[in-house]
């Protein structure tokens, strides 16, 4: 079992999300996207636990400002993406863009431990070049940065379209009940592009019931599952290259 905490980094201002995790089959812990250092420790504090990784899904600061204090800290190993090792503060251990890996060693997953918890670090690359996202399989989750938003995606400062295409198709063919954790609270933004595109349909008018209920108690708006976020995501639902492109 996966545990997932949430924890609301610079509120207010780029409300990122940073995820604490344990996996209870390794015991081991990990903060993905530490975007700053004090409401992280604050949490891991409240829960007791001591990082063993931090996972990067991209270089950008309000991502990995957290990498140094913590690592010093608790002695955490920085994970990220091989090919964006120099843009990584901290960095330590590089992954292979779709390649998948145990816990709690982060070893390349082979027919011999694959009894071990495991994720994959999907390549989609768009956002920035080198971007990855988290699929924990078993656990049927998925942290994608900013890839991914609540019916929006994020900006494309380093690739194009067409790499955003692609990584969303990767992202639409993971089973549609894997909950996404995204690294920004953008709800509220993609809710009027997405009422408007979609004719405010059922699927959007309960996607957007409950997203203001969670919000309103002062909780993220998500996870949300791929199903539910196909339906109503109008970048996350394009078929096609054409229709994708006919958003921007
Ligand atoms: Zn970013
Ligand atoms: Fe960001």
């Amino acid at each position: 079992m996966l545990e997932v905490h949430t924890v609301l980094c610079r509120a207010g201002k780029m409300d990122n999300y940073s995820y604490l995790l344990r996996d209870s089959k390794s015991n081991a812990v990990i903060v993905i996207d530490p975007s700053e250092s004090a409401p992280i420790e604050a949490k891991l504090a409240e829960l007791n636990w001591r990082p063993n990784y931090i996972f990067n899904t991209h270089h950008h600061f309000d991502h990995t400002d957290g990498n140094l204090p913590l690592k010093q800290k608790f002695d955490a190993k920085v994970v990220g993406n091989i090919n964006d090792s120099e843009r990584l503060p901290a960095f330590d251990i590089g992954l292979k863009p779709d390649e998948t890996y145990t816990l709690p060693d982060i070893a390349p997953a082979t027919a011999q431990n694959q009894a071990a918890t495991t994720f994959t670090a999907l390549d989609v690359s768009a956002h920035t070049q080198g971007h990855l996202a988290y699929y924990f399989p078993s656990a049927k989750a998925l942290f994608t940065g900013d890839t991914l938003f609540n019916l929006c995606i994020g900006g494309l400062f380093e690739g194009t379209p067409e790499q955003m295409f692609a990584a969303l198709q990767k992202i639409r063919t993971l089973p549609d009940d894997t909950k996404f954790y995204p690294g920004h609270e953008y709800t509220a933004g993609g809710a009027a592009e997405a009422w408007a595109y979609f004719g405010g349909n059922r699927d959007i008018a309960a996607y957007l019931e409950q997203a203001k209920q969670k919000l309103g108690q002062g909780l993220p708006a998500g996870p949300i599952t791929l199903g539910q976020e196909k339906k109503c995501n109008p970048y996350l639902a394009a078929a096609t290259l054409h229709e994708f492109k006919s958003l921007f």
